[in-house]
């Protein structure tokens, strides 16, 4: 996966605090949500990756993470990084092969 470096670099130069959280009632819970959780500089920030992703010519896909490049954005309870995936697709990989 390339990161669309030109167009997020001067959003990366701050550190965010988002925490992405899985809110289940119980482990048998159908209907679980994701939680998006940070304070307004950060869900500003994060609204301009969507955007830039979004917008991006060259790349279909950005991802980042706790435990993954960009770890500085995210919150130290964050569960889960994000991978954001413009349809239709422009490379052959799917999110499934984000690691790859
Ligand atoms: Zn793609």
């Amino acid at each position: 996966m390339v990161i669309p470096e030109k167009a997020l670099a001067p959003l990366f130069e701050q550190a965010h605090e988002i925490n992405v959280k899985l809110l289940a009632d119980g482990d048998d819970d159908p209907y679980p949500l994701i939680l998006l959780e940070a304070d307004k500089s950060s869900l500003e920030f994060l609204g301009q990756v969507l955007i830039a992703v979004a917008r991006d010519d060259e790349h279909c896909g950005f991802q980042f993470g706790p435990h993954h490049a960009g770890s500085a954005h995210f919150s130290r309870q964050s569960q889960f990084g994000l991978y954001l995936h413009r349809l239709p697709c422009t490379h052959e990989m799917g999110p499934d092969d984000a690691d790859q």
